[in-house]
C-alpha cells in the first residue's frame, strides 16, 4: 500500500467478480486492498485474499466480520446479492464510508432502502460498470428519441453464463431504462420482460426482454429498433470480467470526495 491509495474492502471475495476485484485493484494505482470479506461459514474466510485471486499471498485474510473492516476503510466494492448488499449498505452508510454495488436483481424495496442509505452514504451503484455499456445506453436513448415509437418496435436481447441468477440481467434493465427515458416512458409500466404461450400481436411502444442462458458467456447484450423493413441493432460484448472490476474501483475513486448520494457510472464517467 502506497501513501495516499484508497482503502478498499472487497465484499463476496471469493465470488467470480470477487476475485477479478482483487486482481483489478491489485493492479490499478491509486487503490489499495485492505480487507477481503466472505460470509460466516465460508471455505473462503481465514485465507489470504490474494492467493484467493491466483495472485500469491498479499496479506490480507479474508475475514466474516464487515463492519470491522469498514470503519478503518474508505470503501467498499459489493458484488454479492441483494439481501447481502442491503446490510453493507447500512454498514457503509453507518462507516461513512464510499459504497459501489454492481449487484444486481435488486427488487424496488430493496433499491428505496439503498436510496435511504445514500442520505448519508456515498454510493454508486450500477447494473453494468463498464465504459462500453453505459455509452450504449446513452446511444439506445437516443435512438429510442429519434425513432417514433409506433413506428419502431424496441427489444434488448442478452446472454449470460449458466450461473446467472437474475433475468432480464441488471445491464438489459439498465439498457431498457434508458431507451425508456428516451421515449419519455416508465420502463415499469411498458417492459414486456417475458413471453410464453398465445400472447397476442405486440403492443405498440412498449420495450420487451428475452433472456438467453448458457456455457461460460461473460455478457452479451443487444438493443434492437425494429421498424418496418429495417432493422438498427446497437451491441456490446464482455470478452472479461476486469472491464466491470476496473469500472468499479474508477467509481470508488471517483467518488472518494463527493457529497453524500446516490450516483450512477453515467456520473462516473461523465456520460449525464
Ligand atoms: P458469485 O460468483 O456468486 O459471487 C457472489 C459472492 O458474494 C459469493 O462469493 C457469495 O458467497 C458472496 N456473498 C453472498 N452473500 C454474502 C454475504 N452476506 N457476505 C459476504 N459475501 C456474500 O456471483 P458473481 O458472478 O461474482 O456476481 C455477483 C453479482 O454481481 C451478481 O448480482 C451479478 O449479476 C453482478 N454483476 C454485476 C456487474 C456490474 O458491472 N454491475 C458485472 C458482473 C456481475 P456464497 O457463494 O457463500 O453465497
Amino acid at each position: 500500500m502506497t501513501a495516499g491509495d484508497m482503502k478498499l474492502v472487497v465484499v463476496g471475495a471469493g465470488g467470480r467478480m470477487g476475485q477479478t476485484l482483487i486482481r483489478a485493484i491489485h493492479a490499478m494505482d491509486g487503490a489499495a486492498l485492505f480487507a477481503a470479506v466472505e460470509r460466516p461459514g465460508s471455505p473462503f474466510v481465514g485465507k489470504d485474499a490474494g492467493e484467493l485471486a491466483g495472485l500469491g499471498p498479499i496479506g490480507v485474510t479474508v475475514t466474516d466480520r464487515p463492519l470491522e473492516a469498514f470503519v478503518e476503510a474508505e470503501g467498499v466494492l459489493d458484488f454479492t446479492a441483494p439481501a447481502a448488499t442491503i446490510e453493507f449498505a447500512g454498514l457503509a452508510a453507518q462507516a461513512r464510508i464510499v459504497h459501489v454495488i454492481g449487484t444486481t436483481g435488486c427488487s424496488a424495496d430493496d433499491d428505496a432502502k439503498i436510496a435511504a442509505a445514500a442520505r448519508h452514504a456515498r454510493i454508486v451503484k450500477s447494473g453494468n460498470m463498464s465504459l462500453g455499456v453505459n455509452l450504449l445506453g446513452v446511444l439506445a436513448e437516443r435512438a429510442a428519441r429519434a425513432l417514433d415509437a409506433a413506428d419502431w418496435d424496441i427489444e434488448i436481447v442478452e446472454m449470460h453464463h449458466r450461473h446467472k441468477v437474475d433475468a432480464p440481467s441488471g445491464t438489459a434493465l439498465l439498457l431498457g431504462e434508458a431507451a425508456a427515458r428516451g421515449r419519455g416512458i416508465t420502463l415499469a409500466e411498458n417492459a414486456v420482460r417475458v413471453r410464453d404461450g398465445h400472447t397476442g400481436p405486440r403492443v405498440a411502444g412498449t420495450i420487451g426482454f428475452a433472456t438467453l442462458r448458457g456455457g461460460s458467456v461473460v455478457g452479451e447484450h443487444s438493443v434492437m429498433l425494429a421498424g418496418e423493413g429495417e432493422l438498427v441493432t446497437l451491441s456490446h460484448s464482455a470478452a472479461d470480467r476486469s472491464i466491470f472490476a476496473r469500472g468499479a474501483v474508477k467509481a470508488a475513486l471517483w467518488a472518494r470526495n463527493r457529497k453524500p448520494g446516490l450516483y450512477s457510472m453515467l456520473d462516473v464517467l461523465g456520460l449525464n
